[in-house]
């Protein structure tokens, strides 16, 4: 197929990008390198033999995305685009808004003019709020968002929803990632964020390597088995790998919404004891207040995705730790 990947040198879209190459779809990847670097094309090159078509360009920019699809003759989109630093996000509202929601309006306009009616959208398990208990169903309400980033997924979601009671042609998924940590195995693609990590994983990594002198762990008085927050951490290949399950899905027109985690919920602590037995490295910690707006709990249901697309998540925390050190180690 030939494959749309919006965002695609960023952290999940490159390691998607991987695995359509090997499996022989034909990949285009735009991004404003907004939060990437181009050499990730090359990295993906260096993994699959193969050079994805790069265009450096907004989806914000119409022109740009008619070209494509022009040139192209793009059959389905993965739309990772967007920006998404929670923090962020508080403080520059307009701009998360115009650019997740405005931008994936263009994309959507553009595809219906050149006919192409499939998309897998990156959601997050964000658009379920304050879960009134885990694990977390697909079924179970959304809303309550406390932030305007996972309000963006959120009105997308609903967006997406309306488009497809608007036009049956459309096929649409709506995948709700938990938390992608890991890297690819080459060790040439992972997590890399600019400045100082907002996410755990990348800060105990350069916590490991001695980049930051302690991991602040953000409460330890929440009901919960040690009192630290707990989250569905998925490798990021396994994540990878569901949206390619989704694509083999997407036959008929509709909206399907899936979880994509592992089904397990481990804390903060358990976290970093798994990275001292992943590498022999001890992180410093110290105790600090509740980072405003986290929940205690929150990790999924993964059940509906191995039943429809026979995806299940595969690798164990520690192999996420491992290879999300090896990536900090070899950049
Ligand atoms: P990322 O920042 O690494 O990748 C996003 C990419 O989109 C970046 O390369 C960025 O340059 C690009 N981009 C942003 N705005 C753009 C625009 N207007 N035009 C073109 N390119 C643009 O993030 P990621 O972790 O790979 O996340 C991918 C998607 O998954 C995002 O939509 C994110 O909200 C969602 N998501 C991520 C997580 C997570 O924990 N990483 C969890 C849930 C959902
Ligand atoms: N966390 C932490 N210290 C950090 C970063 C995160 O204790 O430096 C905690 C955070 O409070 C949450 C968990 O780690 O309980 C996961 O946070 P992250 O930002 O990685 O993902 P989120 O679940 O917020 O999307």
């Amino acid at each position: 197929m030939r494959i749309l990947v919006t965002g695609g040198t960023g952290y999940i879209g490159s390691h998607t990008c991987v695995q359509l190459l090997e499996r022989g779809d034909e990949v285009v990847i735009v991004d404003n390198l907004s939060n990437s670097k181009e050499i990730v094309v090359s990295s993906i090159e260096k993994i699959t033999g193969k050079r994805p078509v790069f265009y450096r360009a907004d989806i914000l920019d119409r022109e740009a995305l008619d070209t494509i699809f022009t040139t192209h003759g793009i059959e389905a989109v993965i739309h990772f685009a967007g920006l998404k630093a929670v923090g962020e996000s508080v403080s520059k509202p307009l701009e998360y808004y115009h650019n997740n929601i405005t931008g994936t309006l263009t994309l959507l306009d553009v595809m219906r003019e050149h006919n192409c009616f499939k998309l897998v959208f990156s959601s997050s398990a964000t658009v379920y709020g304050t879960p009134a208990s885990v694990p977390i169903r697909e079924d179970f309400p959304t809303g309550g968002t406390t932030n305007p980033y996972g309000t963006t997924k959120l009105y997308l979601e609903r967006i997406l929803s309306d488009l497809f009671v608007s036009d049956d042609r459309w096929s649409i998924a709506l995948l709700r990632y938990f938390n992608p940590i890991g890297a690819h195995e080459s060790c040439l693609i992972g997590d890399n964020p600019n400045g100082i990590p907002n996410n755990l994983m990348p800060y105990v990594t350069r916590v490991a390597k001695g980049t930051l002198p302690q991991l602040s762990i953000y409460g330890n008085d929440y009901p919960t088995h040690d009192g630290t927050g707990v989250r569905d951490f998925i490798h990021v290949e396994d994540l990878a790998a569901g949206h390619i399950a989704v694509l083999n899905h997407m036959t008929d027109a509709g909206v399907r919404v899936y979880n994509l985690g592992t089904g397990v919920g481990y804390s903060v602590l358990d976290l970093v004891a798994a990275f001292e037995r992943a590498t022999g490295i001890k992180i410093p910690y110290r105790i600090a207040d509740r980072r405003p707006g986290d929940i205690a709990e929150c990790w999924s249901d993964p059940s509906k995705a191995e039943r429809e697309l026979g995806w299940k998540a595969q690798r164990t925390l520690e192999e996420m730790c491992r290879s999300a050190w090896n990536f900090e180690k070899a950049n």
